[in-house]
């Protein structure tokens, strides 16, 4: 400091010597040169920002940081990671808000943000023309629909490459190998149906290749399915899991095609032809995609179990799907199937405390009844599976006929304790005397009500809640399941 100082004073008063002269100039250039590149960078950053949506889309972004983590690099992806470091450190309170905001309770700071690449193959093209009628062609339609779904991703933020922009020849081999070159995150071919048996054949179909490596096909294949279907209200037809396309099966990514509609059907092919109808359905598709990489979450939670043989199947299809829930066991029958609760925990599920004994009235009599009734039940579930949960369920809701008089007391007293309790907003209304399976997925997708955040409701000792369980996954492909934790925020009546 001081020996700055004086530097300045001696040149201000004319006594400069030359080698402080040449000290003086060089650090000018460093001062000039250090400005140019910190203005540069401001522009650069501030144009990138703002041409990527801003801080909505960054905030979306760092939400999603965890999921998209995983995924593979984009096209020249360290060049994109490394500018979205740099953007990423420019509105620090965001970075951090989400941080603690999260469902997760990590606290840890993402480090650089993955933008999402999606690979869009218009099918055929040049002089293959795929299916006509009419003078409709495939490869035209093919083409609109796709252009449209670029346009809308890449508004969202998403990067885009194509097989084709224009009408041009391009083989199948070469589609395929440039997009596993380019290291693009989903794969989306789309094409248009035809067939000769019957004119009445109409709607879309979606087809993915069943393969161990690349389960996510089958989610991707869903959610495109689902999305356009209620985009466009087209007729429902079968989601193809064998689909012997060389484009779904040799891409080494998550691979779908979608036929949007029969150009043999002559109302189709009206239809298809409108540039409205296209628009629909690019929506369908782009709604999918932004499902894929941003799911929503539901926590799956299961009640009155354990049992033996259906809380068993359960477990196995969850672990099949890698799915984790919550289990919110009755003491009694955990003193039943000991093995089963062990199990439980064993496969990676959150266990709470459901009560120790079903009996409504008992129950609610009074604080203490039901004090002691949940610390009964808590003692047995740690004594059988060494778990010490303090996440519990009301027997029917925190809110229920029978606690009309004791239910605020119990609140109070159970939150004293440090006991954490989850109601539902969605549930499959299997506590019902012999429930149909199909109704139940039907509850239990109708009732999400498309909400971001869902606590679904089941009972796993109920027999058509096995058998449906399964094909009710299949229907919520926009959810992530995940398991609760004390960090959870309750959703309470
Ligand atoms: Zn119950």
């Amino acid at each position: 400091m001081y020996g700055e100082s004086s530097f300045t004073w001696e040149y201000v008063c004319g006594y400069e010597t030359r080698e402080q002269r040449k000290r003086r100039l060089l650090r000018r250039t460093y001062t000039l040169t250090a400005a140019v590149c910190i203005v540069s960078l401001t522009v650069m950053i501030s144009v990138k920002f703002v041409s990527a949506g801003g801080v909505r889309f960054l905030t979306e972004k760092l939400q999603h940081t965890k999921t998209e983590a995983a995924a593979a690099l984009p096209l020249g992806g360290e060049e994109t990671e490394a500018v979205w470091e740099k953007e990423a450190a420019v509105p620090a309170v965001l970075v951090t808000e989400q941080t603690t905001a999260s469902d997760e309770g990590e606290g840890v700071q993402p480090a650089a943000v993955h933008i999402p690449t999606v690979y869009l193959d218009p099918g055929h093209g040049g002089t293959d023309e795929g299916c006509s009628r009419e003078g409709v062609r495939e490869k035209d339609l093919n083409l609109a629909i796709a252009l449209l779904v670029r346009d809308q991703l890449k508004e969202q933020g998403y990067q885009v490459i194509m097989s084709r922009e224009t009408d041009t020849y391009v083989s199948k081999e070469m589609r395929v190998a440039e997009a596993n070159r380019s290291g693009a995150d989903i794969y989306i071919s789309i094409h248009q149906n035809a067939t000769e048996e019957g004119a009445s054949a109409n709607g879309m179909e979606v087809w993915y290749t069943e393969d161990d490596g690349r389960t996510d096909s089958k989610r991707l294949a869903q959610l495109i399915r689902q999305q356009t279907l209620k985009s466009t209200e087209a007729t429902e037809r079968e989601l193809r899991s064998d689909a012997d396309f060389y484009v779904t099966k040799n891409t080494s990514m998550p691979a779908c095609l979608i036929e949007t509609g029969f150009l043999s059907n002559a109302g189709e092919r009206r239809k298809l032809n409108l540039a409205e109808y296209q628009q629909q359905i690019a929506g369908g598709i782009v709604q999918g995609i932004a499902y894929y990489f941003h799911p929503k979450t539901m926590y799956l939670t299961f009640d009155d179990g354990p049992s033996e043989e259906n809380t068993r199947k359960v477990l196995e299809i969850l672990r099949e799907r890698n799915i984790k829930a919550t289990f919110f066991l009755v003491g009694e029958n955990v003193r039943q199937h000991p093995e089963v609760a062990r199990q439980i925990v064993a496969e990676g599920h959150t266990i709470g405390i459901h009560c120790d004994k079903h009996d409504y009235d008992a129950l609610y009599a009074s604080v203490d009844s039901y004090v002691a009734d949940f610390e009964k039940a808590r003692q047995t579930v740690y004594e059988v599976t060494g778990v010490e949960t303090n996440l519990f369920r009301f027997p029917g809701g925190s809110v229920n006929a029978y606690n009309k008089k004791t239910g605020k007391a119990i609140i109070r007293e159970m939150t004293d304790r440090g006991y954490i309790y989850y109601d539902w907003n969605a549930s499959l209304e299997d506590a019902v005397k012999n429930p149909d399976p199909k109704q139940l997925i039907k509850n239990g997708v109708e009732t999400t009500l498309g909400r971001k955040k869902v606590v679904l409701l089941a009972h796993d000792v109920v027999g058509s809640t096995t058998l449906c369980l399964e094909e009710l996954l299949d229907s919520l492909p926009e959810y992530e399941m995940k398991p609760l934790n004390e960090e959870v925020e309750p959703i309470c009546f």
